[in-house]
């Protein structure tokens, strides 16, 4: 049984008071609920205060991005090695990262490795934009996205996957439950195609994309979802503190 997980994406967004307060007022919120697990990825400039804060709650840190290598000349870079210190998760491959900086799968891929070799969980996102989607596209996106980034891993990997339909990200037009079943189903289809049987009923699938508090039944309730990755949501602590009450009673 896999436990479900909710992942607030920050993006690039809070000055530091408002990441202290955000963090505090979910602590106080959502301590108690143990059943889902419960990541905040701040942007990395907050990381170390707010594992001051957060290292004796129940709720984890996230890295919203990461580079490869451990150390070296990679001016503006974060590695996995900085990052273990704080954070038990790191979302790779986010369609910003994806499309604003051209990141591709072989990078996603090398990411990937040396956040589990680091014994950091990736939160790798695949998804199809609009015009994808309308010419009948998105399996065959999302199947080469797995297949690449996924490339030559261990086959018992420990990692999540993030379906986030580009056009549901930061629109409010949030994918069918329908469309969101469908594919997420196809991607544990893959999952079991790449690793096995076992790893893909083990790997938790996240369903992203205009999420809120008042939408999130409908996709917890699904059966291969296995929680959910928040942008803008996760900004506000009563809403995502809320989703995270709906994903612990649903
Ligand atoms: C995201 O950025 O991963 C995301 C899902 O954003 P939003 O919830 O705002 O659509």
């Amino acid at each position: 049984m896999i436990k479900t997980l909710i992942v607030g994406n920050w993006k690039m967004n809070t000055d530091s008071f408002e990441a202290y307060k955000l963090t505090s007022n979910l602590i106080d919120n959502i301590n108690h609920i143990n059943s889902v697990i419960k990541v905040i990825c701040p942007p990395y400039i907050y990381i170390p205060k707010l594992h001051e804060i957060i290292s004796s709650s129940n709720l984890y840190l996230g890295s919203q991005n990461m580079f490869y290598k451990d150390a070296g000349a990679y001016t503006g870079e974060i590695s996995p090695q900085m990052l273990k210190e704080y954070c038990e998760y790191v979302i790779l491959g986010h369609s910003e990262r994806r499309t604003l900086f051209e990141e591709n799968d072989e990078l996603i891929n090398k990411k990937t490795k040396a956040a589990i070799e680091n014994n950091i969980i990736p939160i790798i996102c695949v998804g199809e934009n609009i015009s994808e989607r309308e010419s009948g596209l998105t399996k065959n996106k999302i199947r080469n996205q797995l297949l690449n980034s996924l490339k030559n891993l261990e086959e018992n990997a420990n990692i999540s996957i993030a379906y986030e339909p580009i056009w549901a990200i930061g629109t409010g037009v949030a994918a069918t439950p329908e469309i969101a079943q469908e594919t997420m189903k196809y991607i544990r289809l893959i999952l079991q195609e790449i690793f096995n049987s076992d790893t893909a009923n083990k790997t938790p699938i996240l369903y992203g994309g205009s999420v809120t508090d008042q939408n999130a039944l409908e996709y917890l309730n699904l059966t291969d979802i296995n929680g959910c990755l928040i942008g803008g949501a996760s900004l506000d602590s009563k809403k995502f503190s809320k989703i995270v009450e709906i994903a612990a009673i649903k």
